[in-house]
């Protein structure tokens, strides 16, 4: 193993000056019985070793050195040793990874739901707008009404097929069901004109209605509770009538 080989061959001057620890050592004579270049420099160091011993006066280093050149050898072997940093920087990417995938799907969230608010604000926004523009039209015909404890005023633009709901003390929305507006033929027939949802901070509610087809073929807006998402024709109770 390369890398194996790489760790021993940093540790031979240490082994050669006997700083290392008994395990290290071991590890490394069992590396020297199978690697020759390993083997080979070792001689070098001993040679350099046992020239600087015998060039010197022959002296026991001062325990104190010998441990501190110790330590200061195994700090290096330590940084040197791939599996040790191998395993914290995996540590360290695995967290930060699942740190980050933890983030993106916080972040994916908020923007659906941002997303969400914004189309909603958006929706209202351009109802508001509408509403407002029909005001201003002409050709809008305003018309009050008073039913069931609901009180409003709907606004019906038949050059522009367009119409506004204004009503006041709608209840709030059961669970789930959902208020289903309907554009009422003359013989009767029901075509759904979207939904009108109570804000519980406000006591009115606003919807507007774009007819699929001309205003002037229906006579009348109705408004049913139906189960949430709707139904193709009213099946539910009905909350109001308003003829135009
Ligand atoms: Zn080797």
């Amino acid at each position: 193993m390369a890398e194996n080989h790489d760790i021993f061959k940093e540790n031979l001057s240490a082994y050669a000056l006997g700083v290392l620890d008994s395990e290290e050592a071991s590890a490394l004579e069992a590396h020297l019985r199978t690697c020759d270049e390993c083997r080979s420099e070792l001689e070098d160091y001993q040679h350099l070793a046992s020239g600087l011993l015998t060039a010197l006066p022959p002296q026991n280093p001062p325990a104190r050195l010998k441990s501190s050149l110790q330590k200061r050898l195994q700090g290096e072997q330590r940084s040197a040793r791939p599996a040790f940093s191998w395993s914290l920087n995996r540590t360290l990417i695995t967290g930060a990874l699942v740190l980050l995938i933890a983030l993106n799907i916080v972040s994916v969230f908020e923007v659906v739901s941002l997303k969400r608010d914004q189309a909603g604000l958006i929706g209202e926004y351009g109802s508001n707008q509408t509403a407002i523009a029909m005001l201003a039209y002409p050709s809008t015909q305003s018309m009050a009404f008073e039913q069931n404890g609901i009180s409003g005023s709907l606004l019906v633009d038949k050059t522009r097929n367009l119409l506004a709901v204004f009503a006041w003390h709608l209840p709030p929305t059961p669970a789930g069901k959902t208020y289903q507006m309907w554009l009422i033929d003359p013989q009767g027939d029901r075509t759904s004109g979207g939904f009108i949802k109570p804000d519980s901070d406000q006591p009115f509610v606003m919807a507007v209605i774009r007819s699929p087809q001309p205003l002037t073929s229906f006579v009348g807006l109705g408004i049913t509770l139906e189960p949430s998402g709707g139904s193709p024709k009213p099946t539910g109770p009905k909350i109001l009538r308003v003829d135009f």
